[in-house]
């Protein structure tokens, strides 16, 4: 069962320059800085309120970030995390909608959490990622 937006990942060239815009214009706070060697990202998190931003900078030009980029050069909204309460099922239930997976297994993402993506051309655009704390 899908119960919050867990988290909205956002784009950006460089943490450094951007997490002011978010402390000093917005008056979040970063909570947080990790970065995921799997995806070639280093992170930082803030909370608005229930929900957190997850900014996202690319670690190499392989990384997916990268990719995203290269089409988006200012950065922006990346993907929406839905936290669920069993992520193997809500998985499945997806799979057997017709959604493209893009991990049919889930991996360790950021903050000790563990994640797997839905293809965005099987969301009408939204890269979808799904989360659960680790078991
Ligand atoms: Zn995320």
């Amino acid at each position: 069962m899908i119960t919050k937006i867990d988290h909205i990942g956002i784009a950006v060239r460089s943490l450094d320059e951007s997490i002011p815009y978010y402390e000093k214009a917005l008056g979040l706070k970063c909570e947080h800085r990790e970065t995921v060697e799997s995806q070639k990202v280093s992170t930082a998190f803030f909370h608005a309120g229930e929900v957190h931003l997850e900014l996202l900078e690319p670690t190499s030009p392989e990384s997916p970030i990268a990719k995203f980029l290269e089409k988006n050069p200012a950065g922006g909204v990346h993907h929406i995390a839905f936290a669920t309460t069993d992520l193997p099922g809500q998985l499945k239930q997806a799979s057997e909608a017709g959604v493209k997976l893009i991990h049919e297994v889930p991996f360790e993402g950021a903050a000790g959490k563990m994640v797997a993506f839905l293809h965005p051309k099987s969301t009408y655009g939204v890269l979808t990622e799904l989360c659960a704390p680790k078991a």
